[in-house]
C-alpha cells in the first residue's frame, strides 16, 4: 500500500466509496465525478502506479481486469447496449490517480472520436 494514494486509502477503508464489488485481489467503485449514468472505477488492490508499470508476470492480473469488467458491465445493465473501457496512463494519458484503474463507461451513447 501506498500511503499518500487516495485508492489504496480506499482499499483500506480510510476513504469512503461507493463500492460495486470486492473480491481478494480486486474492488470496483463509483467514479466520484461520473461522466456516464455507470461510472465505476474497476482496481486492483494491489498498488501499481499504471499500465507503464505492469511487469510480464502481471498477465492474469491485466487479463482478469478486463473480464471483470465485462462481468460488472452485466451486473450493471449496461452490456447489452454496449460500453466503454478506459485506462489512462500517464501525464499525457490523462492519468490522474497513480494507482492503476480501469473506467466502465456506460448508459449513454459515447463518442465515437476518442479523445
Ligand atoms: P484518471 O484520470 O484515469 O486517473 O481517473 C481518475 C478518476 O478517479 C476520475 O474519474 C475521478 O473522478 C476519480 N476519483 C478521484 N477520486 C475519487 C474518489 N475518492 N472516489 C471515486 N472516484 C474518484
Amino acid at each position: 500500500m501506498s500511503e499518500e494514494c487516495i485508492f489504496c486509502r480506499i482499499v483500506a477503508g480510510e476513504l469512503p466509496a461507493d463500492i460495486v464489488y470486492k473480491d481478494e485481489d480486486f474492488l470496483a467503485f463509483r467514479d466520484i465525478m461520473p461522466k456516464a449514468p455507470t461510472h465505476v472505477l474497476i482496481i486492483p488492490k494491489a498498488h501499481t502506479a499504471s499500465v507503464g508499470e505492469l511487469t510480464d508476470g502481471q498477465q492474469e492480473l491485466a487479463g482478469r481486469l478486463i473480464i471483470l469488467a465485462k462481468n460488472l458491465a452485466k451486473k450493471e445493465g449496461i452490456a447489452g447496449k454496449g460500453y466503454r473501457l478506459v485506462i489512462n496512463c500517464g501525464p499525457e494519458g490523462g492519468q490522474v490517480v497513480p494507482h492503476l484503474h480501469l473506467h466502465l463507461l456506460g448508459g449513454r451513447q459515447m463518442d465515437a472520436r476518442l479523445g
